[in-house]
C-alpha cells in the first residue's frame, strides 16, 4: 500500500512503525473472509482491509479520529484472524494498537462511554474491586431482566438516566469539544451484558501472591505463574489445577509477589500509560525473581494475557531502561500448554475414550501466539476423545472488554460459535482463555472447562467442570 508520511511525520517511531506495516498490505482482500465483523456485517470498512485504510488516512493527515474511524475499529475484535490470512505478514496487530492510542488521545467519546471506560480500566485490572463489583453485579442481575436486549426494545429510561447521572459524576471533565452522537451501542444494552456475565456465586479465594509450591519428588525445574486478575476472582480452579499438574511432574511453582496485571485490559482500551506502567513493573517483579531464584518460564493460563506478555518486547522497544529487559521477560513467557508439552506427562487414570471434548481455540492463542496443535495433542494423550469446532477460526465474541462494549456483535459471536460446537456433540468444551470460558458459558449448558484442568484430571487431579 503507498503511503505519503512526510519525513517529519517519519521521525515519530510509531509512525515509522506504521509505515512499514502498512506499505506491506497489498490490499488483496484475503483477510477480509476470516474476519469476523466483515462476515456478520458485511461492511469492508468493518474489515481488515477496511480498517487499514482508515487507519492510514488518520494517520496521514494527522488529525484527531472521525466517528467513522472510531466506529469501526471499536468494531474490531482485535482477534487477529487477518493475521493468520495474510499472506503479506502484515501486522495489523501493532497498527491497531497504535490507532486505539490515538483515539484515546485525541477523541471525545460521549459522556457514558467515557465512564464506563473509565470504570472498565479501574475495576477489571485490580482483583480486590473486581470481586466487590462481582458481587455488586450478583445482586444487580435482576434488573438485566429490565434492560433492553436490542436496539429497538425500550429501556427503563428512570432507571438508565440515574445510572447515567451516577457515572457522570465519576467523570473528569471534558478535554476537548464532545461528540454529539454515539457511535457505540447504548448503555443499558452495556450494563446488561455486564449484569448477565457476572457469575451466580464467585468462588473462594486462590492462593496469594507470593506462595511457593515445591517440586513433588524430584525438582526438574522453576517456573513463575501468573496470577491473571479476573480470573483469580473468577476462576481460580484454573491455576489451581496448573499448580497441582506442575508440582505432581517435579516442577516448583512461584506466585510472584509484586507482580500486577499484565495490562492486556488497558491496552486494548487504548490506555497505554496504564498497560505500560504495569508491563514495567511485571517486568522488573518476574526478573526480580529470576535474579534471586531462578525461573525457567513465566506460565499464564489466560492466552489473552500470554499475547500481551509476548509483545511487551515490542511496547517496551523504545525505553531505553526496560527494552532489553522487557524482551528477555517476553522470551520466558510461554503459555502453560506450550510448557507442558516439554514435560513427559504421566497420565494415572483410566482412559475416557467415550469423553468428547470439543476444543474451542481462543484467538489470542491460534491467532496471537500461533499455538494450534499442542492444547489437543496433549488432551489426546491423555486419553480424551478431542473435536475441532467448524469455523474455529472465528471468535467467541468475548474478546476482553468486547462483550460489554460491543454486546450485539458479541451475542451473535457467541451463539454462532455455541452452535458451531454443538454440531459435534461434545461432553465437554475445553478453552485456554477465562475471557472465552465466560463467554461461551453464557449459551450453553454443557462444562467449559479449562484444558489444564482435563489434563491435572487425567494426571490425578479432581474431574472439573462439577463446580
Ligand atoms: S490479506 Fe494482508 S495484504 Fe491482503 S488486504 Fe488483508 S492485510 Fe492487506
Ligand atoms: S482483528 Fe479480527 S475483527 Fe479485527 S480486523 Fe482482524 S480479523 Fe477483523
Amino acid at each position: 500500500m503507498k503511503t505519503e508520511f512526510s519525513l517529519a511525520q517519519l521521525a515519530d517511531p510509531d509512525i515509522a512503525e506504521a509505515d512499514k506495516i502498512l506499505r506491506a498490505c497489498v490490499h488483496c482482500g484475503f483477510c477480509t473472509a476470516t474476519c469476523p465483523t466483515y462476515v456478520l456485517l458485511g461492511d469492508e470498512l468493518d474489515s481488515p482491509r477496511g480498517r487499514i485504510y482508515l487507519i492510514r488516512e488518520m494517520l496521514e493527515k494527522d488529525r484527531p479520529p472521525t466517528e467513522e474511524v472510531v466506529k469501526h475499529i471499536d468494531r474490531c475484535l482485535s482477534c487477529l484472524a487477518c493475521m493468520t490470512t495474510c499472506p503479506s505478514g502484515v501486522n495489523y496487530m501493532h497498527l491497531v494498537d497504535q490507532a486505539r492510542v490515538r483515539i484515546e488521545r485525541d477523541y471525545t467519546r460521549p459522556l457514558a462511554e467515557r465512564a464506563l471506560r473509565a470504570v472498565l480500566a479501574l475495576v477489571l485490572p485490580r482483583p480486590g474491586l473486581f470481586r466487590a463489583g462481582m458481587v455488586l453485579a450478583r445482586l444487580g442481575r435482576p434488573l438485566a431482566a429490565l434492560l433492553p436486549a436490542s436496539k429497538t426494545s425500550s429501556a427503563t429510561p428512570t432507571l438508565l438516566r440515574r445510572i447515567k447521572a451516577m457515572l457522570a459524576a465519576l467523570l473528569p471533565e471534558s478535554k476537548g469539544p464532545s461528540k454529539g452522537g454515539s457511535v457505540s451501542p447504548t448503555l443499558s444494552r452495556r450494563l446488561k451484558a455486564m449484569l448477565t456475565l457476572a457469575p451466580g456465586r464467585l468462588p473462594t479465594k486462590g492462593p496469594a501472591a507470593g506462595s511457593v509450591f515445591p517440586a513433588i519428588g524430584e525438582k526438574r525445574g522453576r517456573v513463575a505463574l501468573l496470577q491473571g486478575c479476573a480470573q483469580q476472582v473468577l476462576a481460580p480452579r484454573i491455576n489451581q489445577a496448573a499448580i497441582n499438574l506442575l508440582t505432581r511432574h517435579g516442577i516448583e511453582v512461584v506466585l510472584v509477589k509484586d507482580e500486577q496485571c499484565c495490562g492486556a485490559l488497558t491496552h486494548h482500551l487504548g490506555r497505554d500509560g496504564d498497560a505500560l506502567a504495569r508491563a514495567r513493573a511485571n517486568v522488573t517483579a518476574w526478573l526480580g525473581e529470576a535474579k534471586r531464584d531462578g525461573l525457567d518460564a513465566i506460565l499464564v493460563t489466560t492466552s489473552g494475557c500470554g499475547t500481551v506478555i509476548k509483545d511487551y518486547g515490542y511496547m517496551l522497544r523504545e525505553d531505553r531502561d526496560f527494552a532489553s529487559a522487557a524482551a528477555t521477560v517476553s522470551g520466558l513467557a510461554k503459555d502453560i500448554t506450550e510448557y507442558i508439552g516439554g514435560i513427559d506427562l504421566k497420565p494415572v487414570r483410566p482412559q475416557p475414550s467415550d469423553l468428547v471434548i470439543a476444543y474451542h481455540s481462543a484467538c489470542s492463542l491460534q491467532h496471537g501466539q500461533k499455538i494450534t496443535q499442542a492444547p489437543k495433542e496433549l488432551l489426546s494423550k491423555s486419553g480424551f476423545v478431542v473435536k475441532d469446532v467448524p469455523e474455529s477460526h472465528l471468535c467467541c465474541g468475548s474478546a476482553g472488554t468486547y462483550n460489554i462494549l460491543q454486546p450485539d456483535i458479541a451475542n451473535k459471536l457467541r451463539d454462532r460459535k455455541v452452535a458451531n460446537i454443538a454440531m459435534v456433540k461434545p461432553d465437554m468444551i475445553a478453552a485456554g482463555n477465562i475471557g472465552c470460558m465466560v463467554q461461551i458459558a453464557g449459551g450453553t449448558s454443557v462444562p467449559v472447562v479449562h484444558t489444564i484442568e482435563l489434563l491435572d484430571w487425567a494426571t490425578g487431579g479432581p474431574r472439573p467442570g462439577l463446580n
